[in-house]
């Protein structure tokens, strides 16, 4: 994975962003391009080109709008969202296959999240002044899903995304309810100890703790 971009979009990214990709082996994602762009640096090539959007087979583009008064922080930390979703896109691009009902895989991760599978188009109309919305249901599921576990919010999807590019799942559900009774019932200083173990043998666990 490479990221591109300005060096203060790139220091808001070491800082805000990267931590969340503690634990993941990220070389695995070799050739996946994230571009952080001001507005005017993005394509105008279609209607979708100048938001944030994945372009197969493996470039992601985001733009980070500066708005005057507010802190570059607060401005990055909307985009992390956005973020980890294009990179959604980016793995069941790479990993699953497009538009396959009966795939294992994509079964497997509908089982797992009670997702229906749905690979027709469908168009959404946001309204206003906004174009309208082209999209595959089971894709948007999907990415929405992996920016909730990049993020930490679910555990349970550890085992199958780490799995898609062949890394044993870093904490379950378990050691994650361990952990949690570590971090509230041995005061400060086993918290601390518990943030320098995990720092050391399973950074991923930290995700989940924060
Ligand atoms: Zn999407």
């Amino acid at each position: 994975m490479k990221v591109i971009g300005k060096p203060d979009f790139l220091n808001l990214y070491y800082k805000q962003f990267k931590p969340y990709l503690r634990g993941i082996d990220i070389s695995k994602w070799n050739n996946l391009n994230l571009y952080l762009l001001t507005p005017e640096e993005m394509p105008n090539t279609s209607l979708n080109s100048t938001r944030p959007h994945f372009q197969p087979p493996n470039t992601i583009r985001i733009p980070i709008v500066n708005i005057e008064g507010i802190d570059t922080k607060v401005v990055f930390d909307s985009n992390i969202h956005l973020i980890a979703h294009e990179i959604g896109h980016f793995i069941h691009t790479t990993y699953l296959p497009n538009e396959k009902i009966d795939d294992p895989l994509w079964g497997k991760w509908a089982n797992l999240t009670g997702n229906k599978l749905d690979f027709t188009w469908k168009t959404t109309n946001f309204g206003g002044s906004r174009h309208l919305y082209p999209h595959v249901p089971s894709f948007e599921d999907f990415a929405n899903n992996f920016k909730d576990w990049l993020l930490g919010k679910c555990v349970y999807m550890e085992k199958f995304f780490m799995s898609l590019w062949k890394q044993n799942a870093k904490i379950n559900e378990e050691q994650l309810n361990i952990f949690k009774d570590i971090l509230n019932n041995t005061g400060e200083d086993g918290k601390i100890k518990l943030f320098e173990i995990l720092s050391k043998y399973n950074p991923r666990a930290i995700i989940y703790l924060k």
